[in-house]
């Protein structure tokens, strides 16, 4: 971190509208304007709507992250978590990767921590769920499901191989729809190499409190989806919540029981917790309170936008909300971006109004549903043709010409070469079997002393597993 006499303009995330503000920032601002630090846990930003397609091994999980300092190389990058904020002295606490936290001075604020997964007290759910909000989960997702293909596909006792072969989705939002989409499909193509798994030997479980899935898309395509995916054998459950979890034993309010050892949890989100610490005034739900100029109200010199920010929607009508999307977040962070600038300057705010442009959703390969807004015509879209709208759209939007050619170059590749279907989950545990052999416990010794040696392993697994929940949580 660097002391500096220019005004310190501090962006806290560095996901889409961290990124592209603070890009944005850059681009107009003067020599020596301004000091941009953008402060993140990841040294990434993460394009979310490509999960789904990682988790399934369409696209490499590298392309679908963006290097913060490769893209920001003006910037000053710093990897940590503001943990608290000081407003009245404008100082920010800093936690950084490594190491004792400490205090950055801002003149400027962006809060653009974006949302975690909403989640509800439910027993077990804690510890089998699994979500779908970063790189991370997608690779443990899809290394998760190809572990329990390999499992099936060699135990001989049915009881494990059902669990292993039963996955349950909660949630029919977008991530929630094209992820179980998306996953059915790998392991329906994973599925021609194992000799012992089907397709039919699989369950494959979507669930939603909500009466329909896809509301993003609206009622008619979302019923096309709901359609279809039951068409690949996807049992859906609509007005129906998940009671209880514990152990992967499943337990829906319909009534419904399974053993499951895959539970992903998609069922929305909410604006992250700790903006509770930054003494910022919020909305309702908990996002921070803004006008359509997305500055912070009561502030002149904080804004905020994107998933954490309740941005007014303009085009939508009063009280209206832009919704939590990507569409936004990007509009926003640019707009965010142009009016940091006339603050600097002394000028006004300007305000932020898109009409919503639509909504593309992915569910598989070569199937999907698009609903484009042209004017005041909805044209509705589903199947293949929409599926190549989702990956155009996409696959433009993605940030950097880099990241966009990389992504169309393991679609085309894919076109040729058959789909990756290896599990590599031990990476995950990368030093455990070197641990096993340089433990001073020898080859050769004691059952006990084996089984001692198998308890430290997982002792350590455990406590690996803990500190990292610990991270993510604080
Ligand atoms: C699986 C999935 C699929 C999606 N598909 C679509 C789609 O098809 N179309 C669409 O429009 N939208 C989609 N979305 C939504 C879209 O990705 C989000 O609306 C968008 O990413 C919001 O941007 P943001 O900058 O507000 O938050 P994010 O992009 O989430 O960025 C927040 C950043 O803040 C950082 N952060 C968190 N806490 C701290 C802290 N204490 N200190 C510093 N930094 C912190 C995080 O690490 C992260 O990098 C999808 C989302 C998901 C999860």
């Amino acid at each position: 971190m660097s002391t500096t006499e220019r005004p310190r303009i501090l962006v806290v995330g560095g996901g889409y509208v961290g990124l592209y503000a603070a890009r944005r920032i850059l681009k107009k601002m003067r020599y020596g304007e301004a000091t941009v630090t953008v402060v993140d846990p990841r040294s990434y930003m993460t394009y979310q709507p490509f999960l789904p397609e990682a988790a399934a091994g369409s696209i490499s999980p590298r392309h679908v992250v963006v290097p913060l300092r490769r893209v920001l190389p003006k910037a000053e990058v710093l990897t940590g978590r503001v943990t608290t904020i000081d407003q009245q002295s404008k100082v920010a606490t800093i936690a950084p990767l490594v190491g004792e936290a400490y205090d950055l001075p801002f003149d400027y604020l962006v809060i653009a921590m974006g949302a975690v997964s909403r989640t509800f007290p439910i027993p077990g759910l804690a510890e089998n769920g699994i979500g779908m909000k970063g790189v991370e989960e997608a690779i443990g997702l899809r290394n998760h499901v190809l572990e329990q293909l390999d499992k099936a596909d060699s135990t001989g006792d049915e009881d494990v191989r059902r669990r292993a072969l039963t996955f349950v989705f909660v949630g029919g939002g977008f991530a929630g729809a094209e992820t179980v989409g998306e996953v059915e499909d790998m392991a329906r193509d994973a599925a021609k190499y194992y000799p012992n798994v089907r397709r039919e030997d699989m369950r494959f479980i979507l669930v939603d409190v909500a009466p329909r899935i896809l509301p993003e898309v609206g009622p008619k395509l979302g019923e096309w989806g709901l359609e279809h995916l039951k068409s690949r054998g996807i049992e859906c459950y609509l007005n129906t919540s998940l009671n209880s979890c514990v152990g992967g034993h499943v337990e829906l309010s319909n009534g419904l029981e399974v053993d499951s050892s895959t539970i992903v949890w998609t069922a929305g989100v909410k604006p992250n917790p700790a903006l509770a610490r930054f003494g910022l005034p919020l909305g309702p739900k908990g996002h921070v309170d803004v006008d359509a100029t997305m500055q912070v109200r009561g502030t002149d010199h904080v804004w905020a936008a994107g998933d954490n920010a309740q941005v007014p929607d303009l085009a939508a009508g009063e009280g209206e909300f832009c919704p939590p999307n990507a569409q936004h977040a990007l509009r926003q962070a640019r707009a965010l971006g142009d009016n940091i600038i006339s603050g600097l300057r002394g000028f006004p705010q300007g305000e932020y109004k898109h009409a919503n442009k639509g909504a593309v959703a992915g569910l598989g390969l070569h199937k999907g549903v698009a609903m484009i807004v042209f004017g005041k015509a909805r044209i509705k879209l589903k199947g293949r043709l929409a599926w190549y709208m989702h990956r155009t759209y996409h696959g433009l939007a993605v940030p950097t010409w880099n990241r966009k050619i990389r992504v169309f170059a393991d679609w085309t590749l894919a076109m040729f070469l058959k789909r990756e279907v290896v599990s590599l989950g031990a990476m995950e545990h990368p030093r455990e079997e070197f641990y096993e052999a340089a433990s001073p416990v020898t080859a050769g010794a004691t059952e006990e002393a084996a089984a001692e040696r198998k308890t430290r392993v997982k002792e350590s697994r455990a406590a690996a597993n803990r500190d990292r929940e610990e991270a993510r949580a604080s």
